[in-house]
Parts: C-alpha cells; structure tokens; sequence
C-alpha cells in the first residue's frame, strides 16, 4: 500500500522506536501514549483490520503480540498490560493497517487504556444477538 504510514513503518522506510522486529512483523512505542511504554504490534504485510488477515497470520499475530507484552511490562516496569485491537472507524481505528495496541497499566496510574462504561444487557439485545448471529458463523 503506497500511502500506508504504518506499510512504512513496519517495513523500516520511515524511522521508528522500535522495540521488537522479526521477518513478519515490527513492534514501535505509540507517538500519543495512553502509558509509559504504549506500543504497537504492526505486521509486515498491508491488511487494513482483523477480517483481512488470513488465519494463519493472526494466530502469529497473536502469539507475537504475547511475547513481547510480556517483555514490554518488565522493561516498562508495569504491572498489567492491556491488549486491544480496533477495527473499522466506529470501533475506534484511525490507521487503517492493523495494528495490535499493547497499553501498560500500573497500579500508582489506575487503568489508563481503553475504558467503557459498563451498561445492562437487556431482552431484547440479547434475544436479537443470540438468534442472529448463528446466521452468520
Ligand atoms: P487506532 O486508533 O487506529 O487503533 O490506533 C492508531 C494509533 O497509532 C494511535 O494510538 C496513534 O497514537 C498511533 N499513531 C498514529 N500515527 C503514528 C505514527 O506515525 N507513529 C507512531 N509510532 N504511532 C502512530
Ligand atoms: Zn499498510
């Protein structure tokens, strides 16, 4: 993808903090921070969100992602990570190449990452949701 920051990024054409880097993938400290140490798994390869990735990928994805949250908390000194992901801009994605978001937390902080507030799961939600989905799995 010629106008991909994140295509730049990962594949070294534009400089990076980077903490961690192999074949497939490339892993920077985010330049607006939610904690001390925030980073970004970033694969090599163009896939704009998780449904564009192949299985295969994911899964390396995933388990890259694991070993270097592990790394990041003790070189950052936190005491929980947090793993999030975001896909399509109502979810909260604005850099369209997918990206895992690896957040520090520390206890002297409180919870800095990605934060909701819970609501009630209510009938009909969970009626629509239950019956609808086994049409599209
Ligand atoms: P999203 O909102 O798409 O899940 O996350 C995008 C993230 O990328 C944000 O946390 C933002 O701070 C970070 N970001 C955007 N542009 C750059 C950049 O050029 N370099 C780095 N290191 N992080 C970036
Ligand atoms: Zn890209």
């Amino acid at each position: 993808m010629e106008d991909c920051i994140f295509c730049k990024i990962a594949n070294g054409e534009i400089p990076s903090a980077t903490i961690y880097e192999d074949g497939d993938f490339r892993a920077i400290l985010d330049l607006g921070p939610a904690s001390k140490g925030h980073a970004l798994l970033l694969p090599k390869k163009h896939y704009a969100d998780l449904f564009e990735i192949p299985d295969e990928d994911a899964a390396k994805a995933f388990t890259t992602a694991k070993k270097v949250a592990g790394a990041l908390m003790k070189a950052a000194g936190a005491e929980g990570i947090q793993i999030v992901q975001n896909n399509g801009e109502a979810a909260g994605q604005t850099v369209f190449h997918l990206h895992i978001h690896m957040i520090p937390g520390y206890k002297k902080d409180g919870h800095p990452g990605a934060v909701w507030n819970p609501g009630t799961l209510n009938d009909a939600d969970r009626n629509e949701i239950v019956e609808n989905i086994k049409k599209y799995l």
